[in-house]
């Protein structure tokens, strides 16, 4: 253990590795790996966001990411592998389509959904008999999943309902004293979770949009691809659909509509608020910011252009926490259109307003 601590700091009892320097990599890689083993905890950087792991093969471990998450037991874990030759040790009747898709898109963020050996726990499925499946593409992650030579579920390493981890400080933020580890590789590239894709019995379904587009699958294969509508249903087909997510802890609310309406609507609203002596966050396009400058008791955050939804994408997790941490009481945030990359940023902000959606006519 006390090799273990020459590696890391260690912040309220969680073992923090910096491990964005390529050349130690290694060494916190193995050290992480056997704690992984051991049945601990274990959080991790991937081109989307931070993950939780624990080992496939341990169902206590598994369970324990449930409890310090707060998440549900129905919503499974996303199995991660270090190579795409291990798919065939948790999924049996693997269409041909997803080899392709696997091929061509892995490591990177999409996830298949597949028909799960039976070993699979069920506590990783959320009791489905589905498993979803993938091969992050980041140094970290990779050489903690060699070095584990161990499939790692994982979901994303924060509180249920709280913004997804795009750095180590948000995963220390939620999981401190928690959780055993966190490699710390900087902030995620991508910045929203994987595109989570059902692939089962010939079927080609989105049931949570990513930043590999339907545009890109459907393109690969030649045939459509659905869309699964993100309602709150009771039995939808992905369970994390049901859930609220990715909410702030002020209130947001969400403006979508043609840019110049949505402006002044955005405007009235942040008037209103200002006028009962509220702080307000505010989160525009760079295209709407200059409408914005000017007011006070305002937190502005401009994420990026309009014409670039993947690096506003990048941004908005920590956008979110960026307001909780400046305290404002209530969140305007100017939509995008679902066009690209859009799709993902745009159900993100969805799923962080709840209802408190206003469509501007
Ligand atoms: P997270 O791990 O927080 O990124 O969430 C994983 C997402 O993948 C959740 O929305 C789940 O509902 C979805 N998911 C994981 N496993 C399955 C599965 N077997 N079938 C359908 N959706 C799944
Ligand atoms: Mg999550």
């Amino acid at each position: 253990m006390k090799a273990v601590f020459g590696l890391a700091i260690i912040v309220d009892g969680t073992l923090v590795f910096n491990a964005r320097d390529p050349v130690v990599l290694e060494e916190k890689a193995v050290a992480a790996a056997e704690l992984l083993r051991q049945g601990k905890l274990v959080a991790f950087p991937t081109e989307t966001v931070y993950g939780l792991g624990a080992s496939v093969r341990d169902e206590r471990a598994v369970s324990r990411i449930f409890e310090v998450k707060g998440r549900p037991v129905d919503n499974p874990l996303i199995v991660h592998l270090s190579d795409i030759s291990e798919l065939p040790g948790l999924a049996r009747n693997i269409p041909a389509e997803a080899w392709t898709l696997a091929r061509r898109f892995w490591p990177g963020p999409l996830t298949l959904v597949l028909e799960k050996k039976p070993w699979v726990p069920g506590v990783v499925t959320g009791g489905l008999d589905s498993v979803a499946v993938r091969v992050p593409d980041h140094p970290v992650a990779l050489a903690l999943l060699r070095a584990a030579e161990l499939p790692v579920a994982a979901p994303s390493a924060n509180i249920s309902g709280r913004p997804s981890p795009t750095t180590a400080d948000h995963v220390l933020a939620d999981l401190a004293g928690r959780i055993s580890a966190v490699l710390d590789g900087g902030p995620c590239d991508i910045g929203v979770e994987s595109t989570v894709l059902d692939v089962r019995g010939g079927c080609l379904r989105i049931l949570r949009p990513g930043s590999i587009t339907p545009q890109e699958i459907a393109g690969l294969l030649q045939r459509k691809c659905e869309i699964v509508e993100l309602s709150a249903d009771k039995n939808p087909p992905s369970p994390g659909l049901k859930y609220r997510h990715y909410a702030p802890r002020a209130p947001l609310y969400l403006f979508l509509g043609e840019p110049g309406k949505v402006t002044v609507k955005m405007q009235e609203e942040l008037e209103t608020w200002l006028s009962r002596g509220k702080k307000a966050g505010l989160l525009v396009t760079l295209e709407s910011a200059k409408a914005f400058s000017g007011y006070r008791n305002v937190e502005l955050i401009v994420p990026g252009s309009r014409d670039d939804p993947a690096a506003m994408a990048a941004r908005l997790y920590a956008a979110l926490r960026e307001f909780d941490a400046r305290r404002v009481d209530v969140i305007l945030a100017e939509g995008c259109s679902p066009k690209g990359a859009g799709l993902a940023l745009l159900n993100r902000l969805q799923k962080a307003a709840g209802e408190n959606i206003v469509q501007v006519e």
